[in-house]
């Protein structure tokens, strides 16, 4: 079926789904090329980011660095800055949102919201996407709707008991003089420091030794903003190393919590998990192939399995490099791009001026080989 032959159909060359970090970042992209494109969101610009708890704080520094080639870290274009605009370090999840907003003002970035994607099917030479607003149309697809807004439920038994991070509106309203947190990375310590600070007692349940873990790459330590909050409070803290949990358990009004290696805990309250996300690919999971929990993806981040449909965004993982922060995903948007121009025909001048012009500004990376080093001192 040709792509334009049933016209009540809303068509575009490229459609992406999610208007988060991701979504917005390799809009700017496309837009810069002249390629049509629109996006859809379920529910508002930087929803993900408005969904954080109250207290939680970005832990990558926004520092404007821009105009002597060094982008803000928490930036998703070269020429725009969080620091700039929001005027703060770290911004809360509510401030990025607004940063994210200002961007789909200045680009005129073409988002249509409330609009939920339920499934995708690729068809002979286009993509069929069903959403609760009718279907849409496109040659290229390309998938941003992230992690946050699908927490994970299935780390160990009982996990359904638990309140999940992404469930918490703010720490400060928890009920309860005691909290148990199940997981010790980056959200198991964001949350313990907000419970300690809020008057609470903490009990950490780390299935590794996060605390003691050093490495260079930032997507598999703590960052030293969390060290720093830690320092602070780490006296307050029950802190148990290599505990990994299997079940959780309600009997008589408690939760009881089991660990691997037969320690148990007990509370009156829900555990707080803290063991991460799923993927907002479980929607589309037949058109990509896995290995783990990771998609397998072209050197262009298309799907090895389905030709036109792209993956930005944390869950991009090439060998060992992980691009879950902005300052890393945020180089391949332009990747992305120049393979669509190259699809759709943008005369080649135009694309090497385009990828001229990231690379400049280092959002651009292409030669993975870097990824793997660790820092001399
Ligand atoms: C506590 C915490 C702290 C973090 N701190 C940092 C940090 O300091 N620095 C950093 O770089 N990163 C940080 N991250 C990671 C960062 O938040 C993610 O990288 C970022 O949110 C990913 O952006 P995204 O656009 O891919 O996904 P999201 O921000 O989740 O955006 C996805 C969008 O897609 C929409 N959507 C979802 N499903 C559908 C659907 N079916 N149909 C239509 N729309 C849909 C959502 O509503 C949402 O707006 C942190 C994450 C957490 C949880």
């Amino acid at each position: 079926m040709d792509i334009n032959q049933q016209s009540n159909e809303k068509t575009f060359d490229v459609i992406i789904v999610g208007a988060g970090a991701s979504g917005m970042g390799v809009a700017i992209v496309l837009d810069k090329i002249g390629i049509d494109y629109l996006i859809l969101e379920r529910d508002a610009v930087g929803a993900s980011f408005r969904k954080w708890p109250k207290e939680t704080r970005f832990i990558s520094p926004s520092f404007t660095g821009n105009f002597f080639g060094m982008p803000d870290l928490n930036a998703i274009s070269p020429e725009t800055s969080p620091a700039y605009n929001l005027l703060t370090e770290h911004p809360s999840g509510k401030e990025y949102a607004e940063y994210l907003e200002g961007i789909a003002e200045f680009y005129q970035l073409k988002i249509e919201t409330k609009v939920a994607v339920q499934r995708v099917q690729k068809e002979t030479s286009f993509f069929r996407i069903k959403t609760d607003k009718g279907d849409y149309k496109s040659r290229c697809l390309i998938w941003a709707a992230g992690e946050f807004q699908y927490p994970s439920h299935n780390g160990f038994t009982g996990a359904d008991l638990c309140t999940h991070y992404s469930q918490v509106t703010s720490f400060s309203d928890l009920q309860g003089a005691e909290r148990l947190v199940i997981g010790g990375y980056e959200s198991g310590f964001d949350a313990s420091v907000h419970l300690v600070k809020s008057g609470k007692k903490v009990t950490v349940l780390d299935s590794s030794d996060y605390l003691g873990l050093v490495s260079s790459d930032s997507s598999y330590a703590l960052s030293p903003y969390t060290r720093d909050r830690i320092k602070g409070v780490i006296d307050q803290i029950d802190y148990h190393k290599e505990t990994r949990v299997e079940e959780v358990r309600r009997e008589n009004g408690h939760y009881h919590v089991t660990s691997t290696d037969g320690k148990t805990f007990t509370s009156v309250t829900p555990p707080i998990n803290c063991t991460g996300f799923d993927s907002s690919l479980s929607l589309v999971k037949d058109l990509f192939e896995f290995e783990g929990q990771y998609p397998l993806l072209t050197d262009f981040d298309e799907s090895i399995k389905t030709e036109n449909l792209f993956l930005v965004g944390p869950q991009v993982k090439h060998g060992g490099a992980l691009f879950c922060f902005i300052y890393k995903y945020r180089q391949r948007f332009a990747i992305v791009g120049e393979k669509i121009a190259m699809e759709l025909g943008v005369p080649p001048e135009i694309i090497e001026e385009f990828v001229e012009d990231h690379k400049q500004y280092n959002f651009y990376l292409k030669d993975l080989s870097c990824c793997g080093d660790s820092c001399d001192c």
